[in-house]
């Protein structure tokens, strides 16, 4: 009983990272020792399992998921009157990365039961002013991303996958980041591989795409103090390198580990009699994905998700909405026209979806702990009501 009033943290990167605490300052010692703080050999070494683990030929590092989504738009020289299709259901640096360039993102709206875009809407918002497709694997689960390689390259349109969370997923047992032209990968610390500090990777399939991303992450100079185009510094250190090949090596039972967690949310949300259309709506897995779950998101009916969250918040039970509020509706964007109608799913998704937490070490008490405080909220509201 104790036990029930305890809290649960939306994230314990700390618990996740313990077990391996010794494999990180050994690694991190070499690299001390080393001196070699950028270039370092950790960070061909984990380019190159970066590469194996995706199945592509070539990966190059950089500093961030978000420069792993500029870069190649820098590379393929969009700038203004170009247009990049993207989902408005997103987060910031999907769109952020053609905004910078001074091209226009075209928002397409997604399909409900995965949050993810959908490639029919990515068909009618295609123009002759399409120079890319930003498709974004969100929560840890491919995108139609057949599909949509398929509407794109009927047009010669190239795709950059958004990857960010998405490492190790797969869709038709082929990896995210080896559909498109280039795969973007983010190493932020709550990513399913994440370091401990910022961090980001480009797959390409291609070696003269990777050769060019590799020339605009640095400064487009080639050779030293020779600069053949205006490129940016975006460089992977040696000591995230070092702390993500360790991780990388375990990165196979987090995903399990996830992958039973989900699961098991998914029997305790219906065993509590919490699934229905007005109350818990429970995320869907598109049976040809292999889904990574770096977030668990349900839906909450009938406006009540804010309710809920405060009320498990008041309870050390955490939760996040990711996102409150779609790319098309912020501040920043009011200058963009779109049709809003044509993003009504987004729009309900930001208004109803909850991710409740998810990390590899949550434990199955701890998760029970969160399906009871959901219970809880529903049969106050029960009780209310009579
Ligand atoms: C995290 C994230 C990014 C950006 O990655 P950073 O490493 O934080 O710059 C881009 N797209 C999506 C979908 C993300 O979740």
């Amino acid at each position: 009983m104790a036990d029930a009033s305890r809290g649960v943290p939306l994230l314990d990167v700390n618990r996740d990272n313990r077990p391996h605490r010794e494999e990180f300052i050994e690694a991190l010692t070499e690299v001390v020792d080393s001196g070699r703080f950028l270039f370092g050999p950790d960070v061909t070494a984990l380019e190159n399992e970066i590469a194996t683990y995706c199945q592509v030929d070539n990966a190059v590092g950089c500093a961030s998921g978000s420069d792993a989504l500029l870069l190649p738009l820098m590379a393929l020289g969009i700038g203004p009157g170009d247009e990049v299709i993207v989902p408005s259901f997103t987060f910031f640096a999907s769109v952020s990365c053609i905004t910078r360039l001074g091209a226009t993102p075209v928002f397409a709206d997604i399909c409900p039961d995965t949050f993810n875009i959908d490639p029919e809407a990515i068909r009618a918002a295609i123009t002759s002013r399409t120079r890319a497709i930003i498709p974004v694997h969100l929560f840890g689960q491919c995108v139609q991303i057949d599909r949509i390689c398929q509407i794109a390259g009927d047009r010669d349109i190239p795709v950059i996958e958004d990857a960010a969370q998405a490492i190790g997923a797969a869709y038709h047992s082929r990896p995210a980041g080896s559909w498109g032209s280039v795969g973007c990968f983010s190493f932020y610390p709550t990513k399913n591989l994440g370091g401990m500090g910022d961090g980001g990777m480009m797959t390409a399939t291609d070696a003269g795409t990777a050769d060019r991303l590799r020339l605009f992450a640095g400064h487009g100079m080639r050779p030293r103090y020779y600069h053949q185009v205006v490129g940016i510094n975006s460089r992977l250190d040696t000591f995230q390198a070092a702390v993500l090949r360790v991780k990388l090596r375990h990165l196979s039972d987090a995903v399990q580990d996830r992958q039973t967690n989900a699961e098991r949310y998914s029997r305790l949300l219906k065993d509590s009699h919490l699934v229905a259309a007005d109350q818990v709506v429970l995320p869907t897995v598109d049976p040809n994905a292999f889904h990574v779950w770096n977030q668990y998101s349900i839906r909450v009916g009938e406006g009540r998700r804010d309710a809920l969250r405060a009320y498990m918040s008041e309870r050390g039970i955490g939760s996040e909405i990711y996102y409150p509020v779609p790319m098309h509706q912020q501040e920043c964007f009011t200058h963009l026209d779109f049709d809003r109608d044509a993003l009504a799913e987004t729009e309900r998704a930001s208004q109803e979806i909850l991710n409740l937490p998810i990390f590899p070490s949550l434990t199955e008490a701890e998760q029970s702990r969160v399906v009871d405080c959901i219970s809880g909220f529903y049969a106050a509201g029960a009780k209310a009501a009579a």
